[in-house]
């Protein structure tokens, strides 16, 4: 029997703590609640950033999970802007970088991730944007206006969409991308390659096996010299080279940490009274066997309530098929499960139009969908994934077949 803390604090106030907090009040837990977060937003949904927020079809605001009235409403003590700077783990006693003290029964970590920075000379130049917060977002937008040249360093799904965004904005997009294609290190090279073709079709430069060398400029940047020798006009440069998980605290309260806080499938931590959750966890999926660190809005928003569940004594297993969406241009772009170490991918539909879906397969067993266009393709896959299924490959690529029926 799990004893029901006093008092909860939530470090890390975005979507997994925000969710956590609610989480807890939907489940009846009537004890304090601390959500203390180093931005100065009531916890938000990052995915509009680098989309509708960028082409300006909505305010950031729009992004809130809650107005701040909301979180008072639910009783849940916001302290923002100022992050904890010392986690105590002995007795759970927080320092917040304000000077503020507080202490807790127990500690939910959902810390995140901050983008990895670029290490070249010129890196430090006015014009030279990441894209995480919602400040980051609106400084980009401003740059984007018709005819500016932008270089996008880091061929993700970040800068997959910052380029698409740019270019929907009338702006001369430079995508710079070190391996063979964009977006290939999670979807595969033939994928890749085909949503490249996309974005070249819409009038952006891709350059492969091109990173950045240097970023020139006197205050401001004015052009990026690749590592093939390119100088290319940059008015703005947007760097999406990924995020490193924001676990100084986990280390400081002497946690496990691995690729991210080490959690179970409870999302605790191996300190019993602290859990984590989110972006920053590497917990294992029980879907697919393997520990997984996973940057997907779902994931952070399922397991920040998870967590929440957990610390309260409503503890069952974390168990989820991984899902994500890109968008990009006209192309709605979904991900169910994982499709690293599978020896097989069957493709359903035409890889040169901009509608198809691609199922993963491990000894046959289906691990992974993804689909351009075709969303309901992985809504009829998923319980397969989560099945641990193995399926027929002909009827997978057999458009006539029904998906739903496509175990052996
Ligand atoms: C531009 C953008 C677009 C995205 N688009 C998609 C998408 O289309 N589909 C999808 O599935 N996912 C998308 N994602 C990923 C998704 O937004 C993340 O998975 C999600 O935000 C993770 O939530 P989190 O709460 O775990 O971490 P975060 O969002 O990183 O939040 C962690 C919070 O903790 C705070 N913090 C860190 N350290 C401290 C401290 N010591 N004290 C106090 N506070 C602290 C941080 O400031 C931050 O606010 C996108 C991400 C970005 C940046």
């Amino acid at each position: 029997m799990v004893a029901v803390p006093k008092t909860i604090a939530i470090v890390g106030a975005n979507l997994a703590g925000g969710r956590a907090a609610q989480a807890l009040r939907a489940n009846g837990y009537e004890g304090g609640i601390r959500l203390i977060g180093a931005e100065a937003h009531p916890p938000y949904e990052r995915p509009m950033l680098s989309k509708e927020v960028l082409l300006r079809h909505c305010e950031p605001e729009r992004s809130f999970l809650m107005s701040e009235a909301g979180w008072e409403e639910l009783g849940v003590d916001l302290h923002l802007g100022s992050p904890v700077t010392s986690l105590r783990a002995a007795d759970a006693e927080l320092e917040l970088a304000s000077g503020v003290r507080l202490s807790a029964d127990k500690v939910l970590l959902a810390t995140g991730g901050r983008v990895r920075k670029l290490e070249v000379p010129g890196a430090h130049l006015d014009g030279v944007a990441y894209l995480r917060t919602i400040e980051d977002s609106l400084r980009i937008r401003e740059q984007l206006r018709p005819g500016a040249g932008v270089v996008v360093i880091g061929g993700g799904f970040i800068g997959a969409e910052v380029a698409a965004s740019a270019r929907l904005a009338g702006c001369e997009v430079t995508l710079l991308e070190n391996g063979p294609t964009p977006l290939a290190r999670i979807l595969g090279i033939e994928i890749g390659a085909a949503l490249t073709r996309v974005h070249r079709e819409e009038g952006v430069t891709v350059l492969t096996e091109t990173s950045v060398a240097s970023i020139e400029g006197s205050s401001k940047v004015t052009h990026v010299i690749t590592t093939t020798g390119q100088r290319i006009d940059a008015a703005l440069v947007v760097v999406g080279i990924g995020i490193v998980p924001a676990v100084e605290l986990a280390e400081q309260a002497g946690l496990a940490v691995d690729n991210g806080v080490v959690v179970d499938e409870y999302c605790r931590t191996s300190n019993p009274a602290i859990f984590a959750a989110g972006d920053v966890t590497n917990h294992p999926n029980q879907v697919l066997g393997e520990r997984v660190r996973l940057e997907q809005w779902q994931n952070a928003q399922n397991q920040g309530a998870a967590a929440a569940r957990a610390m309260i004594g409503k503890q069952e297993p974390f168990r989820e098929v991984p899902w994500f969406w890109s968008d990009q241009y006209d192309l709605s772009v979904q991900m169910a499960g994982l499709p690293g170490g599978c020896d097989n991918i069957v493709y359903r539909g035409d890889l040169d139009s901009r509608s198809f879906s691609a199922f993963f397969l491990r000894d046959g067993v289906l691990r992974a969908a993804v689909a351009v266009n075709r969303p309901r393709d992985v809504k009829r896959t998923t319980p397969h994934i989560a099945a641990g299924a193995k399926v027929d490959a002909a009827q997978l690529r057999d458009e006539s077949s029904d998906l739903r029926a496509v175990a052996a």
